[in-house]
């Protein structure tokens, strides 16, 4: 990694989290902002349900509206990282194709696979979303009728059927620590 150093203590780097609806990206996420904000180093979380309501309102479901969707996170977190700031990122990011673009993008960059299969996810349907895709209330549900692509080389993989939501953001931060981003 390079030191992207802005000041003695921070190096800024994206935590970009990638995985169905209802995997633990947000709610790992805001364990994670807990714990950064206690070593006091600054994060933004830029979460795909809340971007989509500014950054990228009017924006579709479709491949094309979805790699723009993931661009633009891509291209903040970029700003944010590179001044030393931890941006952590929480959109499903389908594609693997715009997440190398995004990663191409960046100097310091952590992908996290949040996996959960996806009958897990069905029974859990924290947003009641799964029901009505498999109603066809939605259209292009990613993971019933549209499609996801699994990294191949996520930095780190938790697997939230087998991990509580505090073992997964430990696990992150570990791997964080083990790898000089972070001081623990
Ligand atoms: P996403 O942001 O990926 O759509 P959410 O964080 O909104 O997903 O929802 C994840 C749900 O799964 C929450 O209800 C959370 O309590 C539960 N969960 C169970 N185990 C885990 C884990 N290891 N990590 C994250 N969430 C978990």
């Amino acid at each position: 990694m390079t030191q992207a150093m802005t000041n003695k203590n921070q190096t800024g780097f994206t935590l970009w989290f990638t995985g169905l609806s209802g995997a633990g990206k947000s709610t790992i996420s805001n364990i994670l902002e807990k714990k950064f904000r206690e070593l006091g180093l600054k994060i933004e979380i830029l979460d795909g349900d809340i971007v989509r309501t500014h950054l990228s309102k009017g924006l579709g479901f479709s491949k094309e509206d979805r790699d723009t969707n993931i661009r633009r996170i891509g291209y903040v977190a970029s700003l944010l990282s590179r001044n030393g700031v931890i941006a952590v990122t929480a959109a499903i990011s389908p594609y693997l194709g715009v997440r190398q673009e995004v990663r191409e993008m960046h100097e310091n960059f952590v992908e996290v696979y949040a996996k959960c299969p996806l009958e897990v996810l069905e029974k859990r349907d924290v947003k009641g979303l799964y029901k009505k895709a498999r109603a066809g209330e939605i259209a292009q549900f990613t993971g019933v009728s549209d499609p996801y692509e699994e990294p191949a080389n996520a930095e780190v993989v938790v697997e939230t059927n087998k991990e509580t939501p505090e073992e997964s953001a430990s696990k992150i931060i570990n791997w964080l620590t083990e790898h000089g981003y972070i001081e623990a």
